[in-house]
């Protein structure tokens, strides 16, 4: 377009030049030719000089509004100059949209990605990456990764050739909590220039799997025992056909009690994975009456303690909560009746269930209390127990049909409805075991004293 605009400005001088010439040299000979010829370059030069000021001028600040306005070839020019401003304009434009968007994206992506250059360098990293890595985005760019992280793994791995993905499972502390954090590091080819880095925190799943892998364990060594303890028994009766009445009843109530404590296990095993899985827990919750709940449980308790404890209860009437029956009574009973098999014979054990005014937010909460003249629990131990299997005394938790797992059922009965357990204890004085839930209604006290017959 411009070229052929071009072509025609060129035959329009070269007319205006013949034209010049002969009717110069018409009207006043050779000497008039030449000094018209001479004003004509004059004028073209002065033109030419004009709008190449113009055109200097605009480029050394190219506004899309004050493009110069020209003459002839010069405007077509000009507009020429202008129209491809304004597409470089938008353009850019357009690239710093899709530089944005790409930021944000690699900002969101929930690994961290990082650019490293051919010799090692950092080219490029997002926020996630330099948090795996403890680097500093913006001070750390340009640095060797290698230099920067102190692993004598880790920089075997970055200097094996890459052709293909390689991955790497990487513990490193992390710098705000002093805890350390396990990544699985994967390096992949990118370009000729550069190698990719993707970094994965796999803390959580790494912990869950050690978590998955003892609970099997425990609930195998679990297990296990009464299986053996059967086997046994079973062993010796078929061996031995002729063995003394006595002797075999008395083998067979030990199997039997073996029975009941598998039956026991599965049972707490089955009641924790329906807690652990929270889905149909908020259809199931209805309005019940805690001071009868635990009037039942304190009945039940009384049964298990064969008259060999001195119970105290201040229970307050009229206690309602919204919740499930049968996960409130499975975590209020395991905390009595642990008092009641833990506490030595003659020993008192006090329950309570009242209201009181939550101090932070002034709302009312219902607190179930189990206190114990036991023998208390040793203070390191106390952080550990609403862990599954946890026991201070495996021996004394077994002979008591424990299954390692009641409070931990409390915990998660207790946290279903939105409430928490508190634990308190002394050696060789008592425990307190307090369940708190949130909540409701004003009560009045009824105060009643049981001690062993
Ligand atoms: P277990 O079935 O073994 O009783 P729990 O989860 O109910 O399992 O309790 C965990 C451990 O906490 C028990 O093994 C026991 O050592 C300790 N414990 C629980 N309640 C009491 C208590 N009232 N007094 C002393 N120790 C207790």
């Amino acid at each position: 377009m411009l070229l052929s605009e071009l072509r025609h400005h060129l035959y329009l001088i070269l007319a205006t030049l013949i034209v010049v010439v002969v009717a110069s040299l018409l009207a006043g000979g050779l000497q008039f030719m030449l000094i018209s010829l001479c004003c004509l370059f004059f004028l073209w030069l002065a033109g030419y000089w004009y709008h190449l000021f113009k055109l200097v001028r605009w480029l050394e600040r190219p506004k899309l509004r004050n493009v110069p306005q020209g003459i002839g070839i010069w405007n077509n020019i000009f507009n020429t100059l202008m129209l491809q401003a304004r597409s470089r304009k938008k353009r850019k434009q357009k690239l710093g949209v899709a530089l944005l968007r790409f930021n944000r994206i690699a900002e969101t992506i929930p690994e961290g990605v990082l650019i490293l250059g051919q010799d090692g360098h950092i080219q490029w990293l997002n926020h996630l990456a330099a948090i795996h890595l403890n680097l500093v985005a913006e001070q750390d760019n340009n640095s060797m990764l290698a230099d920067l992280i102190e692993n004598s793994d880790f920089r075997r791995f970055l200097d094996e050739p890459v052709t293909e993905s390689l991955n790497i499972k990487l513990t490193l502390e992390n710098i705000n909590s002093g805890l350390p954090r396990v990544l699985n590091i994967i390096r992949t080819p990118f370009d000729e220039q550069a190698t990719l880095i993707i970094t994965q925190d796999i803390t959580a799943a790494e912990q869950l799997n050690a978590t998955r892998t003892a609970f099997v364990a425990n609930v195998s060594h679990e297990l296990r025992t009464p299986l053996t303890v059967i086997n046994g028994f079973l062993e010796t009766l078929t061996d031995m056909p002729d063995l003394p009445q006595e002797q075999r009843q008395s083998f067979i109530a030990l199997m039997s009690k073996e029975g009941t404590r598998m039956n026991h296990l599965l049972a707490d095993l089955l009641t924790l994975s329906r807690l652990e899985n929270q889905v149909t827990a908020s259809l199931c919750k209805q309005s019940l009456c805690l001071s009868i709940l635990v009037e039942q449980v304190v009945y039940e308790a009384e049964i298990l303690s064969e008259n060999k404890h001195r119970f105290i209860c201040e229970i307050a009437a009229d206690i309602w909560v919204e919740g499930i029956q049968q996960d409130l009574y499975n975590a209020f009973s395991n905390l009595l009746f642990n008092a009641v098999r833990y506490t030595p014979q003659y020993g008192t054990i006090t329950i309570r269930l009242y209201m009181e005014q939550n101090v932070p937010d002034c709302s009312q909460q219902i607190v179930f209390q189990v206190s114990d003249t036991g023998h208390g629990i040793a203070a390191e131990h106390i952080p550990h127990l609403t862990e599954r299997f946890y026991r201070v005394d495996s021996g004394r938790s077994r002979e008591s049909g424990g299954t390692g797992l009641g409070l931990a059922i409390a915990k998660h009965a207790l946290a279903e409805h939105g409430g928490k357990l508190q634990i308190e204890s002394i050696t060789g004085k008592g425990s307190t075991f307090s369940a708190i839930l949130p909540q409701m209604n004003n009560s009045k006290v009824l105060d009643s004293s049981r001690t062993p017959a």
